[in-house]
């Protein structure tokens, strides 16, 4: 997996830990997110779905065990919590 450019977005806060969001980088891709691209949250590693206007919305049941069986999820997720362990998101 290769991570692309960070790119700005539209600021929101994560639904699980309230981190300020307001960049993004794409997994396998160079594009800006759109709707429907996944996002996991670099403080606690939360999924949330990117909707048409760039703000985040809680996965459905049916694409959260989508999203989990993603390889490229999991390695994010993985990432993350090695940043934690690591010290560095807080
Ligand atoms: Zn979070």
């Amino acid at each position: 997996m290769r991570l692309g450019p960070t790119h700005r977005v539209a600021e929101k806060r994560c639904m699980r830990c309230e981190k300020v969001l307001d960049s993004a980088t794409p997994a396998d891709s160079k594009d800006r997110p759109a709707r429907g691209d996944v996002s996991v949250c670099i403080q606690c590693g939360h999924i949330a779905i990117f909707t048409r206007g760039g703000k985040l919305r809680e996965p459905t049941p049916d694409e959260l065990r989508s999203i989990m069986a993603d390889r490229r999820v999991k390695t994010l997720r993985n990432a993350v919590s090695l940043l934690h362990v690591r010290g560095k998101p807080n």
